[in-house]
């Protein structure tokens, strides 16, 4: 395991799941997309949309796209300005 990154910080966080030990599965908030008080991640930095995170359950480090406010979104995914034609 690698050791939390000097970075981390308990008044940065963010609500992504862990791509490696997944400790979100069978936790009801967190499958409602909601803001769990168990499972979050430290939020070390950002550049633009793209979160670099670590996961204080396993420790993992990984880079998450959200895809907001930014032109760099990779996969077409479109969540904001969802407007009918009328
Ligand atoms: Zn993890
Ligand atoms: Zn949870």
């Amino acid at each position: 395991m690698l050791p939390l990154d000097p970075q981390a910080d308990i008044g940065r966080r963010a609500w992504v799941t862990c791509p490696n030990c997944r400790d979100h599965r069978g936790c009801a908030p967190c499958e409602e997309r909601r803001r769990c008080t168990d499972h979050w991640r430290y939020l070390l930095s950002n550049t633009g949309s793209l979160l670099h995170l670590q996961c204080p359950t396993c420790t993992h480090v990984w880079d998450h796209e959200t895809g907001f406010g930014a032109t760099r979104a990779r996969r077409h995914r479109t969540v904001t300005g969802r407007r009918r034609p009328d």
